[in-house]
C-alpha cells in the first residue's frame, strides 16, 4: 500500500519499532489509519505527507481473538483448589461448584464480572472474545421479561470494556445423555428448539446495534441436548455465522456418549453434522486416531481451552498428531484459570514436548501457533482475515514492550519466538479501531470496576 493511494483518508499514523505481518516482521512500521481506525498504510518507509506521527516504543502483533469464554466463571477462579483428602475432586465435582457459582449472580452482578473479565482480557491481549452463553434464565429458571436479559448485560460488559464481542447463545436442555436436566441446572435450560431460537432472534437484534458485537450460535455439547435438536438447531440455524459446541472433554463423557449413542462424540459429530470451517468444536480432548483425522480434513475448527483443560485434568488435546494432517484449532480461556494468550500458547507446545520428549513439535512453533491462534480464532468469531492487519480492516494490535531485555535483540529471527516463549506481563498496550483501550497498562474504566467487581465477589455463593 503506498500512501499517495490512500494519503486523502488517512488522519494519522503510529510508528512502531516492528510490526508482525504473518511470517514477517516489517521494522521499523508506520501504520497509517482512518478517522474509523481503518488501516489504509502500512510500511517500512516514512510517509510522506504531514499527518501526525504517534512514535511508540514497541513492537505490534494483531490482537488474539479469545475464542472460547464463560464470564460468569471469572469469578470462582483459583477458589476451587482447596481439596479434601481421600475425595475424588475431579470434573464433575468442580462442576458442582461451577453450577452454585452460576445460580448465585444476577445480570447486574454478571455484568460486573464480565467487565473486569473483558477488561484483564486486554491487558493480556485478548481483542476479541467469543462469549459461549448458556445462562439464559433467572435465579428460579424462568425466562426474564427481557428473554435476552442476559446477552444484554455481557453485551454491555464487553462495549464498556472496549473488546469485541461474538455473543453464543447455546442451546441447553438435558442433564447428561439420556437425562432430565437438573433442578441446579436451571438457569440454563430450553423448553423446546423453537425457545431457543425466540431467544437467538432477540439476540441478533440486541447485537445488531452495536458495531463491536456479533452472533454465533449452537449447543452446548451433545450430552446437554438430543441428538435430533442438534441436528435441528444445526439445520434451520443460519448459515453464515459460526456454530460453537463442546465435545470429548473428559473420559466419562465419552464413555456415556458411546453407551447412549453408540458413537463416540466426534465421530457422531463428523457422521451426523456437515462439518466445515463454520463449526467450531471445544476441546475434542479425547480422539481416536481415526477421529483425528477425519476432524482436521473436514477444516471444522478445534477450540482448545489449555489453562482451563490442565486445571481441570481433562487431558492432552493431540496436536502433533492433528497439525500433521493440517487441522485448524484456535485458543479460549473458558473458565479463566489463566488468562495469557503467550501462556496459553506455549503450553500448548510444552504439553506435546513432555508427551514426546522432544523439542521439535513444530518446524517453527512461534509462528505456527500465533498464526492458528489468530487466524482461526478470528473465524471462530465469525471474522474472515487471510492476513494480518489486512487493508481495509480495523487496526487492532496488541503492543510489546521494546524496553524489555530481551526485545533489545532486534533479530527478526528470533523476535516472536522471544515473545511467545520468553515473555511475561511485557504488553504495554491494546489498540481497537486505532484507539488505545489500554495503554501503559492502564484502563480508563479499571478503578470504578474494580469497585463494583469486589463488592459482587463477596455476595457470591460458592463453596
Ligand atoms: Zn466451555
Amino acid at each position: 500500500m503506498s500512501a499517495s493511494d490512500h494519503s486523502k483518508t488517512i488522519t494519522k499514523y503510529f510508528h512502531f519499532q516492528g510490526v508482525y505481518t504473518l511470517g514477517k516482521w516489517i521494522t521499523p512500521a508506520f501504520v497509517g489509519i482512518d478517522a474509523k481506525g481503518i488501516i489504509q498504510y502500512l510500511s517500512d518507509q516514512t510517509p510522506s505527507d504531514e499527518l501526525p506521527i504517534e512514535y511508540v516504543d514497541g513492537f505490534a502483533l494483531p490482537g488474539f481473538p479469545n475464542a472460547h469464554s464463560h464470564a460468569f466463571q471469572y469469578a470462582m477462579a483459583g477458589m476451587a483448589e482447596k481439596h479434601q483428602k481421600d475425595t475424588n475432586d475431579d470434573f464433575w465435582s468442580w462442576r458442582e461448584a461451577m453450577y452454585q457459582c452460576a445460580l448465585s449472580m444476577d445480570p447486574d452482578q454478571l455484568q460486573t464480572v464480565a467487565t473486569m473479565l473483558y477488561i484483564q482480557m486486554l491487558k493480556k491481549g485478548y481483542t476479541h472474545v467469543v462469549e459461549f452463553h448458556y445462562l439464559h434464565h433467572d435465579q428460579n429458571g424462568k425466562p426474564y421479561s427481557n428473554i435476552s436479559e442476559i446477552s444484554v448485560s455481557l453485551l454491555a460488559a464487553a462495549a464498556i470494556a472496549g473488546i469485541r464481542i461474538t455473543l453464543v447463545p447455546v442451546f441447553y436442555q438435558k442433564g447428561g445423555f439420556g437425562k432430565p436436566a437438573e433442578e441446579r441446572q436451571r438457569r440454563f435450560i430450553f423448553g423446546d428448539v423453537d425457545e431457543y431460537f425466540k431467544l437467538l432472534e432477540e439476540a441478533y437484534s440486541v447485537t445488531q446495534k452495536i458495531t463491536t458485537a456479533q452472533l454465533g450460535f449452537g449447543v452446548h455439547s451433545l450430552r446437554a441436548a438430543e441428538v435430533n435438536d442438534v441436528i435441528e438447531i444445526e439445520k434451520q440455524g443460519p448459515k453464515h455465522i459460526p456454530f460453537h459446541l463442546h465435545a470429548a472433554e473428559q473420559l466419562k463423557e465419552v464413555n456415556d456418549c458411546i453407551a447412549y449413542l453408540k458413537q463416540r462424540p466426534v465421530e457422531w459429530l463428523l457422521n451426523n453434522l456437515p462439518l466445515s470451517e463454520r463449526f467450531n468444536i471445544v476441546h475434542c480432548t479425547h480422539l481416536n486416531n481415526e477421529e483425528v483425522e477425519r476432524l482436521a480434513k473436514s477444516k471444522a475448527n478445534v477450540v482448545l481451552c489449555p489453562g482451563t483443560e490442565a486445571n481441570l485434568g481433562d487431558g492432552i488435546f493431540r496436536l502433533t498428531d492433528y497439525a500433521k494432517h493440517d487441522g485448524n484449532w484456535c485458543i479460549g480461556t473458558d473458565s479463566h484459570i489463566s488468562l495469557s494468550p503467550l501462556e496459553d500458547l506455549r503450553w500448548m507446545d510444552y504439553a506435546q514436548r513432555l508427551l514426546t520428549h522432544k523439542r521439535n513439535t513444530f518446524d517453527d512453533g512461534a509462528s505456527y501457533l500465533v498464526e492458528k491462534a489468530i487466524l482461526k480464532g478470528n473465524a471462530a468469531a465469525g471474522i474472515t482475515n487471510n492476513n494480518f492487519f489486512e487493508s481495509g480492516k480495523p487496526f487492532d494490535a496488541i503492543v510489546i514492550d521494546a524496553n524489555s531485555p530481551l526485545m533489545s535483540d532486534l533479530n527478526t529471527n528470533f523476535l516472536l519466538s522471544r515473545i511467545v516463549y520468553a515473555t511475561d506481563n511485557l504488553m504495554i498496550g491494546t489498540i481497537i479501531n486505532g484507539k488505545w483501550i489500554i495503554q501503559d497498562y492502564y484502563h480508563s474504566e479499571q478503578e470504578s470496576v474494580a469497585n463494583a467487581f469486589s463488592e459482587t465477589l463477596k455476595t457470591i455463593k460458592f463453596q
